[in-house]
């Protein structure tokens, strides 16, 4: 498994690699909502090109505190739930304007080439360890439920996570979640940290 020694959820500039072989440079607009409460898109050097993301944390909640975090949490979210409808309408906007060529539109995306408007995920990320949001498992639903919809050609799903909720206590509904993704061609990076709260 790569090893990676920066959480990627949360750095525009993407994970730093303890490999000698650095990644090609790819550079872009950064994460952005455009609005939505849940999805966002943004150029991602990790994934090489347009990364989808799916906030699964509104509470900014995570078990770690690294010093690098790029969340604020010095002001108090306001819309702490997840609506799963809005969450599943949002994500099939977002995919709509990836795959018909419509990404351009959205402010700072005018521009960018091509090869870096191909989608290449769907991320569960967030402003948070994704993994102990409460509605994690609803969450992977909807997503695998949007793409088996076939509304759009196949896209991968990853999972962006410090690798500690599945042994926190809602390891049993992480794991079957986790199970049922796999079974779906999920993805799961794992990313390190370095304190626990
Ligand atoms: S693991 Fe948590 S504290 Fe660390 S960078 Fe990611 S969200 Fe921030």
């Amino acid at each position: 498994m790569e090893k990676q020694l920066l959480c990627e959820a949360h750095s525009v500039a993407g994970p730093v690699r303890s490999s000698a072989r650095a990644p090609r440079s790819v550079s872009g607009p950064p994460r952005s909502y455009f609005g939505n409460r849940f999805v966002y898109a943004v150029i991602s050097q990790r994934a090489h090109g347009l990364s989808i993301g799916v906030n699964l944390n509104p509470d900014k909640f995570c078990n770690f505190d690294c010093a690098y975090c790029e969340v604020d949490r010095g002001s108090i979210p306001t819309n702490t739930s997840i609506d799963l409808d809005v969450l599943a309408e949002e994500l099939e906007e977002m995919l709509g304007r990836a795959f018909y060529g419509r990404m351009r539109e959205l402010p700072g995306y005018e521009s960018v080439p091509d090869d870096l408007l191909r989608l290449k995920e769907v991320a569960l990320s967030g402003d948070g360890e994704p993994t102990l949001c409460p509605m994690f498992a609803e969450v992977v639903e909807t997503v695998l439920h949007v793409r088996a919809k076939c509304f759009f050609p196949f896209f991968k799903v990853v999972v962006i996570t410090n690798s500690t909720g599945p042994r926190c206590t809602r390891s049993t509904r992480c794991a079957s979640s986790l199970a049922t993704a796999s079974t779906g061609n999920a993805w799961i990076r794992r990313r390190s940290a370095r304190r626990a709260r």
